[in-house]
């Protein structure tokens, strides 16, 4: 809620007028409570794991040549109803766990200092803290999820989230429930260490989960806009990690590469790769098959 009745209170309050997007903002909040804007999260929650991996399912059901060949793992294909499967499992665990739990994190927010005011924060700003929430999140994430790769984290909790060893959109949220509250962890610290606006932290969940949709889309399209983005990780990156399974040693990160690279845990990947490419030769005379497979020899190295 806006400490400010008119828009005039709120131009004396800055000393200039408001810009276009501040106008809407105080039309939009003004009279709407702190709590109500935080709870829009669950909203576009529910909206980005219903909305966002739909066209990867059309993508998924018209076997499109043309698409097929950016497929991952072309042998590994879901029935319409084994992704709807999916789907139900995620929205029970957003009801009963996601949900939930954003609504019991709203005094840290508040505590943390997310503000909901005027002014409202510069592109620019956006961006920055934005960058630095995705690279303590990656970080972090990335710890957590080595240690969840130890024998008892894969057994008792991460090993739900490796069912689909061929991973889907709708699976980027598919995990044990308490995995779901770990990796909360992650995405709270950089709000926690570099706290923003509330339409920065709206950006930040949504950003996250349409990074994770797309990393677990089981597609590499080469047009996608992320291949800009210095350093990022991508579809193919983490799908190795899910088709290597329990065993894997490769490919920890959530959004880039450099931690399995300075941490020396993309050593399976990078020489999975290197096989792949010299299988892609040795076949071009005979006419090479667009897309990369998994359904060669190969094994994941380990680190140590
Ligand atoms: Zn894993
Ligand atoms: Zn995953």
């Amino acid at each position: 809620m806006l400490p400010f009745n008119t828009i005039e209170e709120a131009v004396t309050f800055l000393g200039r007028n408001l810009t276009m997007a501040e106008t809407l903002w105080f039309n939009y909040s003004a009279k709407k409570s702190d709590f109500y804007l935080y709870c829009h999260n669950i909203l576009f929650l529910f909206l980005i794991f219903s909305l966002v991996p739909l066209p990867l399912v059309f993508v998924e059901m018209m076997k499109s040549l043309e698409f097929h060949k950016y497929k991952i793992q072309p042998k590994v294909s879901l029935s319409f109803s084994e992704m709807f499967k999916c789907y139900k499992d995620v929205m029970r665990m957003f009801v009963l766990v996601v949900g939930p739990l954003q609504l019991v994190s709203y005094p840290s927010v508040k505590m943390i200092g997310i503000q909901t005011g005027l002014p409202l924060p510069s592109v620019w700003e956006i961006l920055s803290q934005l960058t630095v929430y995705f690279m303590i999140e990656d970080y972090t994430n990335y710890w957590i999820h080595r240690f969840l790769h130890c024998k008892w984290g894969y057994e008792n909790i991460h090993r739900v989230h490796h069912e689909y060893a061929a991973p889907i959109g709708f699976a980027a949220p598919y995990a044990h429930w308490l995995e779901i509250l770990i990796l909360g962890i992650p995405s709270f610290l950089g709000p926690a260490i570099a706290p923003g606006h509330m339409i920065t932290f709206w950006l930040w969940i949504a950003l996250r989960q349409i990074e994770a949709i797309e990393t677990h889309s089981g597609y590499d399209f080469p047009w996608a806009p992320t291949r800009f983005i210095p350093f990022y990780g991508g579809a193919d990156y983490h799908d190795y990690h899910h088709y290597v399974g329990e065993q894997s040693q490769s490919n920890f990160a959530s959004v880039f590469t450099y931690c399995d690279y300075i941490y020396g845990t993309d050593k399976g990947y990078r020489y999975h790769k290197k096989v792949l490419r010299k299988l892609k030769e040795q076949s071009k005379p005979n006419g090479a098959q667009n897309g990369a497979s998994y359904y060669v020899p190969t094994q994941d190295l380990k680190s140590e």
